[in-house]
Formats: C-alpha cells, sequence, structure tokens
C-alpha cells in the first residue's frame, strides 16, 4: 500500500522499487487472488479496492489527475510484470490505465473534472463500448442517437464489453441517425443506472474468467448532450484516435508478459518432471522448445519496445508498428504456450495446473484492439495506401 505516497514522476531508484514490488505483488498475493477468481468466477471488489490503493490503477496519468505519469515504455515493463498474474488482474490495470488516454485529448475542464479525473483516481469505473452484435467494429457501427434540444436518444445494441455490468459509465460510440462510415459519430458517456438501459451479464468466456462482460441494449435512452467528448463526426476518433496506437502497444506487451509466464511454468515443470531415468529439462527435444520459445519472446519484446519508442517520438509509422507489434506478440503467445503446455505433457490440460489457464487466457488477446486480419490491413494500408478492408 506504500504507492500512494510515492511522488510523480518517479525517479529510476523508486521506479526499481515500484518493479520489484509488482513482481513480488505477482508472485504472491495475486496468485491468491488468482485462486479465488476461479474458483469463484468472479472478480471480488475488494480486489479492484486493493489494486487501486496500491496506486496501480494510475501509474500512467498524469500527476496533475493524480497519475504516478510513468514515460509509456517504462509503463510497458510494468504491464509485462501485471500480465504474468491472472488474465482478470491484468484486464483491470491495463484498461484503467488507458481509458483516461482517449478521454482526455477531447474533455472539457468540466469533463476532465467529472470523468476523467475520478477514473484515475479509481473512483468511477469507465466501459469502453464499442463492440456491437450486428455490425463490424468501427465505421460501421449502428447504434444511432436522435438528438432534441439538450439530450441525444440511444438506441441500438453492444455486446462482450468488459466491466459493462459494474461500470459507472459506458464510453459508448454511436452515430446521428442517418449518418453513415466515420461521419456524424459521437462519443458519449452514458451512465450505467439510465432509464430504457438493459443490461445482461454475458455467459461464462473460455479465459479471462471472473472478468463481467456485458450485453447492452438501449432504446430512446436519454444521454446528456454535455456527456459528449468532442463534436458530433470525432466518435470514431475518440474511440480509434490518439488512444488506439499505445493501447495497441500495452496489449502486444501484455502478450510478452503472459508469454513469459507460460515459459517459467514450462521451465519450473522440466526442472520437476522425469521420464525414463531424466529430467525433462536434459533432453534435448525440452531444451530446444524452451530455446524457441525464449528466443520468440526476446523478439516480441523488442518489436513492442521499438513500436513504443516511435510512439513516444510521435513517428508517423506508430500506428503501423503498433499492429505489427500486435500481430507478432499475439503470433508468438500462441506459440509459446502451445510449446509450454506440451513440455507438460497431459496433466497441463487439466486444472488447477496454471498453464492450463494461461492457455485459455491467451486465446483472448487475439481479440483484443483487433484481430490479426484487422492488424494485416491497418499494416497493408500504411504499405499500399487504400482501404480493401
Ligand atoms: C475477452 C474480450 C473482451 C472484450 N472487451 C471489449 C470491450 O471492453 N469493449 C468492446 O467494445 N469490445 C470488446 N471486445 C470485443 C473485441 O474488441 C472484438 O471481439 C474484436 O474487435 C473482433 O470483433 P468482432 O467480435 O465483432 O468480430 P467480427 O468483426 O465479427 O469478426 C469475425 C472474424 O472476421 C474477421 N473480419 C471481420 N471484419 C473483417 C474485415 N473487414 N476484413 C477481414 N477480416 C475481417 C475477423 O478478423 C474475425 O476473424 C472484447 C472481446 C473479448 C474476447
Amino acid at each position: 500500500m506504500r504507492q500512494l505516497e510515492r511522488k510523480a514522476p518517479l525517479d529510476e531508484t523508486s521506479f526499481e522499487e515500484l518493479k520489484r514490488e509488482i513482481a513480488a505483488y505477482v508472485a504472491g498475493p495475486a496468485e491468491e487472488w488468482a485462486a479465488r477468481i476461479e474458483r469463484e468466477r468472479r472478480v471480488p471488489p475488494e480486489l479492484w479496492e486493493e489494486l487501486r490503493a496500491r496506486g496501480y490503477l494510475s501509474l500512467a496519468a498524469p500527476a496533475g489527475y493524480g497519475g504516478h505519469e510513468i514515460p509509456f515504455t517504462r509503463y510497458l515493463e510494468l504491464i509485462e510484470l501485471f500480465s504474468m498474474s491472472h488474465a482478470s488482474i491484468r484486464m483491470i490495470v491495463h484498461v484503467v490505465n488507458g481509458t483516461w488516454r482517449a478521454m482526455d485529448r477531447f474533455a472539457t475542464e468540466e469533463q476532465r473534472r467529472r470523468f476523467v479525473i475520478p477514473s484515475v483516481r479509481g473512483e468511477i469505473k469507465i466501459a469502453f463500448t464499442l463492440t456491437e452484435p450486428t455490425a463490424g467494429t468501427g465505421a460501421d457501427l449502428r447504434c444511432s442517437v436522435a438528438r432534441e434540444g439538450d439530450t441525444y436518444y440511444l438506441s441500438g445494441e453492444k455486446h462482450l464489453i468488459t466491466f459493462g455490468t459494474i461500470c459507472d459509465y459506458w464510453l459508448l460510440f454511436a452515430r446521428l441517425e442517418g449518418t453513415r462510415g466515420a461521419d456524424g459519430t459521437v462519443a458519449l458517456l452514458v451512465d450505467r443506472r439510465s432509464p430504457q438501459a438493459s443490461v445482461v451479464e454475458m455467459d461464462e468466456s473460455m479465459g479471462v474468467r471472473g472478468t463481467d462482460h456485458a450485453r447492452l441494449s438501449f432504446k430512446r435512452t436519454p444521454v446528456p448532450v454535455a456527456n459528449r467528448l468532442g463534436g458530433e463526426g470525432q466518435g470514431l476518433e475518440v474511440a480509434l484516435g490518439g488512444f488506439l496506437t499505445p493501447s495497441r502497444i500495452s496489449v502486444a506487451m501484455s502478450c510478452v508478459g503472459l508469454a513469459r509466464r507460460a515459459q517459467e511454468l514450462a521451465i519450473a515443470y522440466a526442472r520437476k518432471r522425469e521420464t525414463f531415468g531424466k529430467k525433462l529439462e536434459q533432453r534435448q527435444a525440452i531444451r530446444f522448445m524452451l530455446a524457441e520459445n525464449a528466443t520468440d519472446i526476446e523478439a516480441a519484446r523488442q518489436l513492442v519496445l521499438h513500436a513504443a519508442r516511435r510512439w513516444e517520438h510521435g513517428d508517423a509509422d506508430a500506428a503501423m508498428l503498433s499492429s505489427m507489434s500486435k500481430l507478432q506478440a499475439v503470433e508468438m503467445l500462441t506459440r509459446v504456450t502451445d510449446k509450454a503446455l506440451g513440455v507438460h505433457g497431459g496433466i497441463g490440460f487439466w486444472q488447477p495446473n496454471a498453464i492450463e489457464r494461461v492457455y485459455r487466457d491467451a486465446r483472448a488477446q487475439r481479440f483484443e484492439e483487433g484481430t490479426n486480419e484487422i492488424q494485416k490491413t491497418v499494416i497493408a494500408r500504411a504499405l499500399l495506401g487504400g482501404n480493401t478492408g
């Protein structure tokens, strides 16, 4: 609980101390939370409170908002550690440390006071609400609003929304009735307790257990125009603009962290398990698998850090590199977790073996911030121009 006392920005010694503390937290208390989450199939509210009190939800945000203002590339070193933990813990840390960035660029002073700063301080929860069951993610979206005076009336559906049942506000993307493409899109902070809004918790998912995901339906739900971030027509800019590139890079680093955990488990098992009179770690076949994994992880880490540095410098190719790093890291994670499970033999397929959970959680990373097809579309567009999505 000492983090709150630290002053931002952190000097190198404090940062290294924070890293050691997070590594110890991930290996200790977070493992106990992980076991409880898997058992109870829900994230206890006390876990949110613990992460908030430790300062882990305000690592990246500016000091003026109550954050620790850790530079992005250094923050990635921390998200790598958190990603070695349960996917629901990583999800909370990643989302809360990132959502303020989407809102802040477009927020008025009043909106910063009402939404951005309380979110950084962990006083309110915001759920990023873009995906729809009946449309593609992005310019295809169908949720729509009709404006009457100072109020929008929101209609439509969303699904797969992380924290969608427990949040205070949905950061929701819709379009003005009758518009198409990116034109007329709006970003709204919609109060979860709004009338004419139905919230249903989705069935259990393959991985990221314990995190709630919502299916939402709106039938002329009133939303104050004052809750709109940016102008009419800027909705997708809020959702995908300056926010998406760092968020993709952070997801890519999450893949590196989770792969590192899989490798750690595989090495521990290879040291322990004996077959035909020898430890697995002495078998060349197993040693080669572990060597390939280590190489794969390091290569992905370096591409992620390269993309992060380019983004920090404001380079034009940062968006393409963020997609490259996500694509590379998620493919790496698939290979590494497959081999790590293989090293465990059949027992790795069973609970409560940690590799069983890591393997399931790894699959979820393919969807976050866009599938491989979407990353390839972004890369190809940067290379060749045009838009043949
Ligand atoms: C654990 C989890 C948490 C999530 N949390 C959130 C959240 O908090 N907020 C939120 O808004 N969303 C969330 N999502 C949704 C996630 O962002 C989407 O699942 C992802 O972007 C893919 O979109 P989709 O599910 O609509 O797939 P679809 O768009 O239906 O795609 C289906 C398949 O078709 C391919 N495809 C689709 N369009 C194209 C195209 N133009 N060209 C080529 N191939 C294409 C896709 O790559 C995919 O393989 C979450 C998903 C998961 C699994």
